[in-house]
């Protein structure tokens, strides 16, 4: 094996391991043709702008709330959801676990090619108030990450698990990474499953203009009461909307985010 092969095969084995990620130069093909690598774009820093550090509910008199999925996405009820807001030709903010993005890309696409809207949920789902700055950062980083590379958009806000995250680490990750942290002004406490009808009133009686509902798409109940909130909700004059929607930020989407970009990187934002 001369030099040029071993340096050949070894550059080919980084690309395999790497994913072809953050290797810049070329790469040999069969034919001894040197082609361009396509690196995956570093992934860019959301531009500061939003002076908005955290909120629950935004003060408003436009009859429009917010409605909220958090934990998704699931392979079968995100979907089922999905037909039901477009049935109704509603908006929904869709706060994704990074695992359960990373194992569902599809539906992350669907989510967006629908008009919604993707948040930052955390990578695992820990009790965010009990981590140190970097743990926190971590989890943050790498939901954008896995959102960034399959979409092609950054989440713009952060809803906590559990809701488990202090003034101060709120004020650092809007500091360090210009996300906005999204409580809820609504809870329906899907989660404990009082039933169908009892999640739809809770979720309908608490909507008002500028209200932030949670839920989750995770439980079949909760899609089950969809239908019966979104018909009681627009039976209030109200319409519900993306976070940035309800916010005045614009669209949120591929087109139309204000990125930075990371050092080095050379992409189309
Ligand atoms: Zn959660």
């Amino acid at each position: 094996m001369t030099n040029l092969d071993r340096r050949t095969l070894l550059s080919g084995l980084a690309a395999a391991c790497l994913g072809g990620a953050a290797l810049s130069g070329t790469v040999s093909s069969a034919g001894a043709q040197t082609v361009p690598a396509v690196p995956n774009p570093p992934v860019p820093r959301l531009a500061r702008g939003h002076d908005l550090v955290s909120l629950t509910h935004v003060q408003t008199n436009a009859p429009r709330v917010a409605l909220t999925f958090d934990d998704g996405p699931h392979p079968t009820l995100t979907p089922m959801l999905l037909d039901i807001l477009a049935h109704y030709r509603a908006k929904a903010t869709f706060y994704v676990i990074g695992q359960n993005a990373r194992r569902y890309p599809e539906i992350l696409h669907r989510i967006v090619a629908e008009g919604h809207e993707i948040g930052n949920h955390s990578w695992s789902h820990p009790v965010l108030s009990r981590l140190g700055n970097a743990s926190v950062l971590r989890e943050i980083d790498r939901t954008q990450e896995i959102v960034w590379n399959t979409v092609g958009a950054l989440p713009v806000t952060m809803r906590p698990p559990y809701g488990a995250f202090s003034h101060r680490q709120m004020q650092m990750l809007h500091d360090e990474r210009a996300l906005t942290t999204v409580v809820w002004s609504v809870d329906p406490e899907d989660w404990r499953r009082p039933g169908v009808n009892v999640v739809a009133q809770r979720m309908v009686r608490g909507a008002r203009p500028g209200a932030v509902i949670l839920a989750h798409d995770i439980h079949s109940p909760t899609i089950r009461a969809v239908p019966a909130a979104l018909e009681g909700i627009q039976a209030r004059g109200l319409s519900t909307v993306t976070m940035s929607d309800l916010l005045g930020w614009g669209r949120w989407g591929p087109r139309g985010l204000r990125y930075v970009r990371a050092p080095g990187a050379d992409y189309q934002g």
